[in-house]
């Protein structure tokens, strides 16, 4: 007779290390899934996009509502014109951008890289131009690895001919800011753009191509600067994308009808559809990474798994270092949310500061600009016997529609124009115009030589509370 050997129950043993796309190297090959992050993601992707190929399109006041025109050094914006002088007011808009950057860095993590970033969102549309010629990531390590056929050919060169054409219409869109875009769209169809123009439509197009197809993830974690200084924002509270380790672990495949805890089993399956979906070829369960750009791609991946599984979904979620750290008891009390600590009020009250210098510069920003220079050269005696002073004044008119200007002069002396200046500036133009002054023959002053200061007034003739001044100074010499 046989002896029995008993079945014995043995401690769950972790599987050996699986190697993540990232620490493989070479091409990583991101499995497409859908989940309610991926549609948020694709929705705010998509608005960007439009805003992004759409608004240089539109029109405001008879003028492209948004255009940086290098030529004439004019910033036009929904029907104000900013010159170079007005270049303060763009580095107060910067600032506040950068301080509302680190505010939502502190508090959310890095929800700008996962759903906002430029970078980002080229990619996902390159990735989905790759998945609809390729095929899935499986269908494509396989065509890979596959010898040159037609099949293979065809598809290749129909992913590469749509994205040359998505980077070329960036390149485009993105110089349509800085030339009027239907001018700039002609011009290139009729091959007559001017080459400075065409470098910098192929450059971005090429930029776009090199970036979004193919170095992709390598931009996020080797290039970009704000990767690399974000992990010094994060603090305890910070939205991170995080695996729960207590619930999770010990990872290991089972059946669904299994038993799996009396095994010692986590809720992880150790089914790695997790890594298979991440753009950047990281494990979330090895914990917080700065390859992580915060997509929630595995989110969505788990929760599907979980689901499938019947358990309950957030294996892997939007969750905070403190929550992780807390016991099931503590977690709902540790939730993330916003919790005020010093950096943030610190970044909120530079917004606030900024915002306020903003709006203030804004309303007392002059609609027209004059400057006005004594040219030096000139000390001449007219026709009378009067001591005459020739000024170069610059007028520029900033608002979107032509205005008309009268200029005069606030003296308490006799100095007078010595003719009528009126001038009428289409919108944004900027002159430049010779204007004599001189001093009334009877002014007992001119008995002696000195200077006389006086101011210019430059009026709008149909909206006179616009009025700017500008001081100058007369030169004499005595009788
Ligand atoms: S770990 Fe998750 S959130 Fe982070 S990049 Fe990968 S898929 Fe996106
Ligand atoms: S998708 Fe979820 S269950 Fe599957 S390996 Fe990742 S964490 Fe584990």
């Amino acid at each position: 007779m046989s002896e029995h050997i008993p079945v014995q129950q043995l401690p769950h043993q972790p599987r050996t290390h699986k190697p993540t796309p990232a620490e493989r190297g070479g091409k990583i090959h991101t499995r497409s899934f859908s989940g309610i992050f991926r549609r948020l993601r694709m929705t705010i992707a998509g608005a960007l996009a439009l805003l992004f190929f759409g608004t240089a399109w539109i029109n405001w006041d008879g003028h492209q509502a948004v255009l940086w025109d290098l030529a004439e050094r004019k910033f036009y914006v929904f029907g104000t014109t900013f010159l170079p002088e007005d270049f303060l007011l763009l580095a107060f808009v910067m600032s506040i951008s950068a301080f509302l950057l680190l505010a939502v860095t502190v508090v959310a993590g890095r929800v700008w890289c996962g759903y906002a970033c430029p970078q980002s969102t080229w990619t996902w549309a390159f990735m989905w131009m790759e998945k609809i010629t390729e095929g899935d990531s499986y269908q494509r390590v396989k065509l890979d690895a596959a010898p040159w056929s037609l099949d293979k050919l065809f598809r290749r060169s129909s992913k590469h001919a749509l994205w040359i054409l998505a980077s070329l219409a960036t390149g485009i869109a993105f110089m349509g800011y800085f030339m009027p875009v239907r001018t700039l769209v002609s011009d290139l169809a009729s091959a007559q753009l001017e080459i400075n123009y065409s470098f910098w439509v192929f450059f971005i197009a090429a930029m776009t191509y090199l970036n979004a197809g193919w170095l992709r993830e390598k931009v996020c974690t080797h290039m970009c600067p704000y990767a690399r200084f974000q992990s010094v924002m994060f603090d305890k509270d910070t939205l991170i994308i995080g695996y729960d380790t207590q619930r999770g672990e010990s990872r290991g495949s089972r059946r669904k009808d299994e038993d799996y805890q009396a095994k010692g089993l986590g809720d992880c399956i150790d089914c790695h559809l997790c890594v298979q979906v991440c753009p950047t070829g990281i494990d979330i369960r090895n914990g917080l990474q700065m390859d992580c750009i915060g997509c929630a791609a595995c989110v969505d991946a788990c929760d599907s798994v979980m689901d499938k599984m019947g358990y309950a979904r957030g294996l892997v979620s939007y969750t905070s270092e403190r929550q992780l750290e807390s016991s099931p008891a503590q977690r709902k009390s540790t939730k993330p949310g916003i919790r005020w600590r010093t950096s943030l009020v610190a970044y909120g009250v530079a917004i606030v500061a900024l915002l306020a210098i903003l709006a203030i510069s804004l309303q007392a920003r002059e609609q027209m600009a004059l400057s006005a220079y004594r040219d030096r050269s000139v000390l001449r005696i007219n026709s009378l016997g009067e001591p005459v002073n020739v000024y170069r004044l610059k007028l520029t008119n900033k608002t979107q529609q032509t205005q008309t200007y009268q200029l005069s002069l606030e003296s308490d002396s006799s100095l007078y124009l010595t003719k009528t200046y009126q001038l009428t500036l289409i919108a944004g133009e900027r002159v430049e115009l010779p204007v004599a002054v001189a001093l009334k023959h009877n002014d007992p002053i001119h008995n002696t030589g000195g200077h006389i200061d006086f101011r210019f007034h430059m009026s709008n003739i149909n909206q006179p509370e616009q009025t700017i001044y500008q001081s100058a100074s007369f030169l004499y010499r005595g009788k």
